[in-house]
């Protein structure tokens, strides 16, 4: 079938921010809000995400819609579940965005925060939209709860002084986000070219506790997804999916939790899976999601599928399956396909990566937890650091000792500044650690990128003193 604006797939929605800004209670008061209002059956538990029906976003922006007048025409959406820097850097698929929009944490208390900055930089070069919610509006001096209500009506409810702490803070991070380059304003105040302007940011005052604004957001979410990535949402049945997450599971072994963000997915297909090693091909034995209700679920009871439609989250069994990597993509064998042409395309984001390491093979070894972190990691290294970082060797996963030998060369080299791994969100083997210091390679470890990238620095500032 033709692909047509009225046939759109769900937008997937991730929530990204500081730690402490309110990412969890948000996603919670999203999911309890519906709850509260006996309307639990519009909201399903998926792998990795949580699906929200489309009578449940009419339901759950019914208030402000009275005004707005829009005709939410979506089939749902789909939130991704894990908020926070890990979720995101493995939401990416054949070198871009994997999420369709994204909702940007800020705490209207502290204002912009370094990993909120992180993310910023991030959702710019994949040229993800997103909103700002300037969360915690609640705490404006004598704020009065209007529990739920949208935003604009709380804000008539409001003293002087609360309206006044609320307008500073809110000019504060508006001015904080000109300095990182980006334009925005609360959004009822954006004028017509602002929306026209696609790097225009709408700013949504909201409380995650007492829940005003969140109307305003979810109805904002719609709207951005059928006016302006309707192109992209377009169902087709083409599979387009990612690898979100590679985990055992008793009685299972080992699965994988795909992100399957259009097309299908059926029992029996021949899966092509990107590892490190090479590509392998395996026949999906199961598709799986977790029961519909939490008072039904049965430990490790799923619901089984024989086939699975985008977009969605789904766990998937099959045989040899441990080695694949979180953040790649997956892709089927289709009839007319030629087994080694999807072979070479599962294994294209890693190798062009690959691609673009040191000349000289002078540089530091990068190791991050998924291919996600590591493409997010190395765009960081070559376009936020000045000078550059070189870096010549990649790797995901654990860092063992194999690794620390391998960029112990860069001692030899006479480049004993490179004999050094920079490690995202990932562990270290004992025997790596005791190599590293017999070898004279430093090994720094973070999870936020802006972390190993100090660390970094201030090493090479103490080389050069
Ligand atoms: P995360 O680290 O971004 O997931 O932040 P959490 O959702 O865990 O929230 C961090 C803290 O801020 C918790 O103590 C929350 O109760 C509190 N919090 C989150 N959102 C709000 C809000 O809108 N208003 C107030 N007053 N507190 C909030
Ligand atoms: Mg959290």
């Amino acid at each position: 079938a033709a692909r047509t604006r009225d046939d759109l797939r769900c937008p997937i929605v991730v929530i990204m921010g500081h730690v402490d800004t309110g990412k969890t209670k948000l996603l919670d008061k999203i999911r309890k809000t519906n709850v509260q209002e006996g309307e639990a059956g519009g909201i399903t538990q998926q792998i990795g995400a949580t699906y929200f029906e489309k009578s449940t976003l009419v339901t759950q922006t019914a208030r402000l819609n009275e005004t707005e007048k829009f005709d939410l025409t979506l089939p749902g959406m789909l939130v991704i579940d894990t908020p926070g820097h890990e979720s995101f850097t493995n939401l990416r698929s054949r070198g871009s965005s994997l999420c369709d929009v994204a909702i940007l944490v800020v705490d209207l208390m502290h204002g912009l925060e370094q990993q909120t900055i992180e993310s910023l930089h991030m959702l710019r070069n994949r040229g993800t939209p997103f909103v700002v919610a300037l969360n915690k509006v609640d705490r404006c001096y004598s704020w009065k709860t209007c529990k739920d209500a949208p935003i604009r009506e709380a804000l008539k409810e409001q003293g002087d002084g609360t309206l006044q702490e609320f307008r500073s803070r809110a000019s504060d991070a508006k001015l904080q986000l000109q300095e990182q380059g980006v334009n925005s304003n609360i959004y009822w105040e954006m004028g017509d070219d602002d929306w026209e302007n696609s790097d225009f940011v709408p700013l949504v005052p909201t409380s995650a506790i007492t829940g005003e604004g969140v109307q305003d957001i979810l109805l904002l979410l719609c709207q951005i997804a059928q006016r302006k990535l309707w192109k992209q949402l377009m169902w087709c049945a083409n599979l387009q999916a990612t690898v979100l997450e590679v985990k055992a599971i008793d009685g299972l072994g080992m699965t994988v939790d795909v992100l399957v963000v259009n097309g299908y997915l059926r029992e029996g297909d021949r899966a092509v899976f990107c590892t490190l090693d090479g590509p392998i091909v395996t026949e999906i034995r199961g598709l799986l999601t977790p029961p519909p209700s939490r008072e039904m679920r049965i430990k490790s009871e799923y619901i089984h599928h024989k086939e699975v439609k985008g977009a969605l989250g789904v766990k998937v069994i099959g045989n040899g399956l441990e080695k694949v990597m979180a953040g790649t993509s997956v892709l089927v064998v289709g009839p007319d396909d030629e087994v080694e042409d999807i072979k070479a395309e599962v294994m294209s984001d890693l190798t062009k990566l690959q691609d673009k390491l040191s000349t000289d093979k002078k540089g530091v070894m990068v190791q991050a937890s998924t291919l996600g972190a590591l493409e997010a990691l190395l765009q960081f290294l070559r376009e936020e650091t000045k000078p550059p970082i070189p870096v010549s060797a990649i790797g995901i996963g654990t860092i063992h000792k194999r690794d620390v030998t391998k960029i112990s060369i860069m001692n030899e080299k006479g480049c004993p500044e490179f004999a050094t791994i920079l490690a995202f969100d990932v562990p270290v083997e004992r025997e790596a650690r005791e190599q590293a210091e017999e070898l004279n390679v430093r090994i720094f470890t973070a999870d936020i990128i802006y972390h190993l990238f100090d660390q970094f620095t201030r090493f090479m500032e103490q080389l050069t003193e």
